[in-house]
């Protein structure tokens, strides 16, 4: 996605690769449609893949991988101990984050279960910009509170501030005074913040957060899962570094972390996820933790052929010409989406389009779930399924009332390189449609609800008949048609 000018104007983002190998898919009736929808309690999480268009739940592990990844994955050096796999990506790492020391895991959240049980202690506070439905978990888990200090125009949905990422230092500053520094365990830093739109943060908001860091000797973790946006991000957006390379830009980052932690089903388009630092300390402790949950320090869990492809994929990362097409496409579809009023989380930032619920369904009360509902129907209309990103997606306060989110998105995940853009735009029209006629969705109320992250499994219905109605409209407006 180079900056190709069009001579006959029209700003399509160009992708810099081509697609060798496809896989099919199937696009089924309505009818069918309805009763998927049911079978999976309204919870997209529990759709069958044969049922769906467009997968935009998550951009996580379904990244397209490059030929390269691929032929890596061909050549990998298969042994429990002292694999030259596990060489390659140590050796990458310590490359591109300049970082000495590398430990492996499964995934992201396995790095966020190691990190929490080796410095959360119960009473701890774990100071973020913003949390992650998996890193709350973790903290809370082993007795901590997170506490969210984002800039308060993080929070605004509809915004032109470049870096809503941010992490208010004011806030910082003020919580260790209130708290004492021995209270925190850590703060975090989440690079291309996932749960308000994939919003980045600048370099220069993580200098000043690490100068507070260091001001009181605590640790700055990063989680670098979202990187490659926020790399992107501060390359266009950062007047400042517009003119360093990616690479710089990740060591300047690096050089301000005591811990990286990631997961590489997003960060390097493979599955697996994997911790770094320099601290020799920070190292030994995580370590006995790495062997205990995850596997021998040589793969951590991940198969070797995964870590094959991490090495590479971490590579192509460095390449801007590989990390702009999310961030590209997804700027062209909220920019499709705006034109027609629809209201979508701006600036676009990266993983995917959000869709705000609490304004595009603003007759559902937060209490039914407004983001919920509106996956659920767009699923019906499209096949295309997304992600409830709100209420859901939070866990119940400890006197069982409901804890409401700040924000009701419905997030329609962009995989790197997956989509074309007439996929894009299908899913742009059918939005136009449901916007057209959202006064006929309803809300829905849960029949099932496991205890934490409920998101995952729990089970609703609809409040009324509204998705019959739902059907019978579009049937009276698109015919025959899917
Ligand atoms: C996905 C994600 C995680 C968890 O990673 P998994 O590999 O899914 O366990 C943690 N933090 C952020 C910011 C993420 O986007």
């Amino acid at each position: 996605m180079s900056e190709v000018k069009f001579f006959y104007g029209g700003n399509v983002p160009l992708e810099m690769h081509k697609v060798r190998i496809v896989q099919k898919l199937d696009l089924v009736p309505i009818e069918r449609r309805l009763e998927a929808i049911k079978e999976a309690g309204n919870n997209t999480f529990l759709l069958k893949n044969q049922d769906i268009y467009l997968d935009m739940l998550t951009d996580s592990g379904v990244n397209a991988m490059s030929d390269k990844q691929l032929a890596a994955m061909m050549e990998s050096d298969d042994s429990y101990a002292g694999s030259a796999s596990y060489t390659r990506l140590e050796n990458k790492i310590k490359e591109i984050f300049g970082m000495e020391y590398f430990l492996p895991a499964h995934q992201g959240r396995a790095c966020e279960n190691i990190i929490s049980q080796a410095y959360v202690k119960p009473g701890t506070i774990v100071p973020m910009n913003y949390h992650f439905t998996t890193t709350k978990a973790h903290i809370t888990l082993n007795g901590g509170t997170v506490e969210e200090l984002i800039i308060d125009e993080g929070l605004k949905t509809t915004s032109d501030y470049p870096f809503k990422g941010n992490m208010d230092v004011e806030k910082l500053r003020a919580l260790i005074a209130k708290h004492g520094p021995e209270k925190i365990a850590f703060v975090r830093i989440e690079t291309g913040t996932n749960l308000i739109g994939g919003q980045p943060h600048s370099l220069e908001n993580m200098r000043e957060v690490k100068k507070v860091c260091d001001e009181y000797g605590i640790m700055l973790v990063l989680d670098a899962s979202l990187l490659a946006d926020n790399l992107y991000f501060i390359k266009k957006r950062e007047e400042a570094c517009k003119d360093m390379s990616i690479r710089e830009i990740t060591r300047a980052i690096a050089e301000l972390s005591d811990i990286i932690y990631f997961s590489a089903r997003k960060l390097g388009c493979a599955r697996g996820g994997g911790i770094c630092t320099n601290n020799k300390d920070v190292y030994m402790k995580l370590r006995e933790l790495v062997t205990l949950y995850e596997g021998f320090l040589t793969y951590g869990g991940m198969s070797i052929r995964e870590i094959e492809a991490i090495a590479v994929g971490l590579e192509e990362t460095m390449d801007e010409n590989m990390i702009n097409q999310g961030p590209q496409f997804i700027a062209y579809m909220c920019e499709k989406l705006k034109e027609h009023g629809i209201p979508v989380i701006t600036p676009p930032g990266g993983l995917g389009c959000h869709l705000n619920a609490m304004e595009f369904v603003d007759h559902i009360p937060q209490s039914q779930y407004p983001a919920g509902a509106l996956a659920s129907a767009l699923y019906l209309v499209s096949g295309v399924r997304g992600m409830e990103r709100g209420t859901i997606s939070e866990q119940r306060n400890e006197d069982g009332s409901e804890h409401f989110a700040n924000t009701e998105l419905l997030r329609l995940a962009l995989p790197r390189r997956v989509f074309t853009l007439s996929q894009v735009e299908y899913a742009v029209d059918r939005i136009r449609w449901l916007y057209e006629n959202r006064k006929l969705i309803g809300g829905l109320s849960f029949v099932e609800e496991p205890k934490v992250l409920r998101f995952f499994f729990g089970k609703l219905e609809p409040v009324s008949d509204w998705q019959t109605k739902l059907v019978e409209k579009f049937k009276a407006d698109f015919g025959d048609s899917l």
